[in-house]
């Protein structure tokens, strides 16, 4: 029982699982933020179609549709924002990772032998070749 309980404890203070249990505190908060507005916008405009009607109270024969339906579109709008957030932090992430990547400069060419020479030189190594006047 004591081995079982130290597994555990590995297991719940690693890194990873404090981060997914802060995703889980912010995914249920942002899906009640989400709910509230579905309640509060969606609500009056279908209201408007269905005589006031509220949508939990919707029904079709006995079967409660409403709460159903409310349930599904907040699972939609949550789905497209977190969408949006993942795809948002995945182009910032991978912008990050191109950035450190200095353009190279051609290589600079002696104009008499063709063959590479340092940017700086005043004569070629390969032909001698004065490149001062160029
Ligand atoms: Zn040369």
């Amino acid at each position: 029982m004591k081995k079982l309980w130290e597994e555990f404890k590995a297991f719940a203070f690693k890194g990873n699982v404090l981060d997914l249990a802060v995703g889980m505190i912010i995914g249920s908060a942002f899906t009640a933020v989400v709910n509230a507005v579905v309640g509060a916008i969606l609500q009056p405009i279908l209201g408007l179609f269905t005589e006031n009607v509220k949508l939990e109270d919707m029904t079709i024969g006995k079967f409660p549709i409403g709460t159903l339906l409310q349930a599904v579109i907040v699972f939609i709008i949550t789905a497209i924002i977190l969408f949006l957030i993942i795809k948002a932090i995945s182009k910032a992430m991978s912008l990050k990772k191109k950035e450190p990547e200095p353009a190279k400069e051609p290589p600079r060419l002696c104009p008499f032998c063709f063959q590479e020479i340092h940017k700086d030189a005043t004569r070629c190594p390969h032909c001698t070749s004065d490149l001062t006047g160029k």
